[in-house]
């Protein structure tokens, strides 16, 4: 967990009934409780550990429309007006800044992916714009990379995630949310073919309808329920600098480094080109939906048969509502950082911008990362249980579209139009 989590106390009393049980406690889950709340809507959120205390807490921080999949991009336009309203909505600052964010390229062929993005995406009006070298020392000065271009989208952005999903519980709660941490939801329980509560370890709540949004447990937990979702695990290591002076307010990333201001005046700076991928069970079960991700980023991965596996496989993939879940047994997935990625981020930094050879490391972290075979998520009724709709499966880039994406979920489950056509999201296109 990092240091500067916001942490908050919710109660611990467990309503018997409600009309919607949001399941899981992350930036997803948090704000469609925010949009139902807000419509009156009798909701509870239920968290087996603590907000945020997963991977919406230990992200980057990063609100980018640059480099999405222009399917996706409509979603992430969204979440920049809902970023952008949220201090008034839920009277708190969460960081939001439209700094920007800029990619750089040193290969040809990293900058033909960036090209080949700004072309895909020409038709939906974004302010982005393909970079020189030249631009680049413009907007970024005192560098001595070598960089053949970038792109960079100045209405781009971040947020701090150790402030903001516990700041909009606290609004969804002001406006009649219910949450309860330490409440882990083993299963869903059901009458007459539909979903009609879920049971907890604590007890049962009935309800309704139930949106998941679960994050990395999705595949366990929808698994358990005969609901195969494709998700993967990635592990990404990250550390943040005491208040330094730096380059820029822009968030940069390169092909092995990437670097954002955070609030407190340091830097949130990550190994860009190099992430963790432990082998489990699952890539022998699923790889194979995998390997047009694996071709682009076999340089990026660092894939490894370790003890990560044989944890993975002590974690039940099947129990009953009586039987205690993996979920109480793991309160909070908080795997341990890779100091070596973390120092070899920072190295390939100082070289591109001497002024972070005065980086001093505040602390470090990782977060564990669930991707799907397309790297979109999935937000959408399960139409196999009538009642469950799902938000999950972010594939590393759902914090920015997060309020956004709990705000689509939260219109699937009342049923007004929904904030941009969710057909990019079906369940059944993996
Ligand atoms: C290191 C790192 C860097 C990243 N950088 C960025 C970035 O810069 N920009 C960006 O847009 N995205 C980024 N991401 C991705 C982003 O953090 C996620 O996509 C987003 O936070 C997902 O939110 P979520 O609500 O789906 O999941 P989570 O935040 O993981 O929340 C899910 C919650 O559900 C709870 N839960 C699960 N099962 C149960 C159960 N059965 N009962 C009760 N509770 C349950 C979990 O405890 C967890 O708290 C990054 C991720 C990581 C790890």
């Amino acid at each position: 967990m990092t240091k500067t989590l916001d942490r908050i106390t919710t109660t611990a009393q467990l309503p018997p009934s409600t009309s919607v049980v949001i399941i899981g406690g992350g930036i997803v889950g948090v704000t469609a409780a925010l949009a139902l709340a807000e419509r009156n809507i009798p909701v509870v959120l239920l968290e087996k550990g603590h907000i945020a205390g997963e991977q919406s807490s230990r992200n980057l921080g990063w609100i980018r429309k640059t480099s999405r999949l222009a399917d996706d991009v409509p979603l992430a336009q969204a979440a920049d007006r809902i970023w952008a309203a949220l201090p008034q909505r839920i009277g708190a600052d969460v960081g939001y800044r439209q700094a920007g964010i800029m990619f750089l390229a040193r290969t040809a062929e990293q900058m033909a992916m960036y090209e080949g993005w700004y072309q895909s995406v020409a038709h939906l009006s974004l302010d982005s714009q393909l970079l020189t070298p030249q631009a680049i020392s413009q907007h970024v000065p005192g560098g001595q990379g070598q960089w053949l271009g970038g792109v960079y989208t100045p209405s781009d952005g971040r947020a701090e995630p150790a402030l903001a999903a516990t700041a909009i519980a606290r609004g969804a709660i002001r406006q009649g949310a219910v949450m309860v941490q330490n409440c882990a939801v083993r299963t869903l329980s059901m009458s007459a073919g539909k979903v009609s509560g879920v049971i907890t370890e604590q007890g049962e709540i009935r309800c309704d309808q139930v949106l998941f949004a679960g994050g990395a447990w999705s595949r366990r937990f929808l698994g358990n329920l005969g609901v195969q979702l494709p998700t993967l695990p990635l592990i990404c290591s990250v550390l943040r600098t005491r208040p330094m002076e730096g380059p820029t307010d822009i968030a940069v990333g390169a092909p092995d480094f990437s670097f954002r201001k955070h609030k407190d005046g340091g830097f949130i700076i990550t190994q860009r080109g190099k992430l963790d991928a432990p082998l489990t069970l699952d890539h022998l079960l699923i790889g194979w939906k995998y390997m047009a991700q694996l071709k682009a980023g076999r340089d990026n991965l660092r894939i490894g048969l370790g003890k990560e596996f044989f944890r993975d496989l002590g974690i039940a993939r099947h129990w009953h509502a009586g039987q205690i879940s993996p979920f109480e047994k793991i309160r909070t997935n908080d795997p341990a950082p890779n100091t070596g990625l973390n120092q070899d981020a920072l190295t390939n930094l100082r070289n591109a911008w001497p002024v972070f050879a005065n980086a001093e490391i505040e602390e470090a972290w990782a977060g564990l990362i669930d991707v799907t075979p397309d790297s979109n998520p999935v937000i959408d009724h399960i139409k196999a249980i009538p009642g469950l709709t799902v938000a999950t499966g972010f594939s590393g880039h759902g914090f920015g579209t997060g309020p956004a994406a709990g705000q689509l979920a939260a219109d699937l489950v009342s049923g007004v139009t929904p904030i941009i056509d969710p057909s990019p999201y079906r369940f059944d296109r993996l």
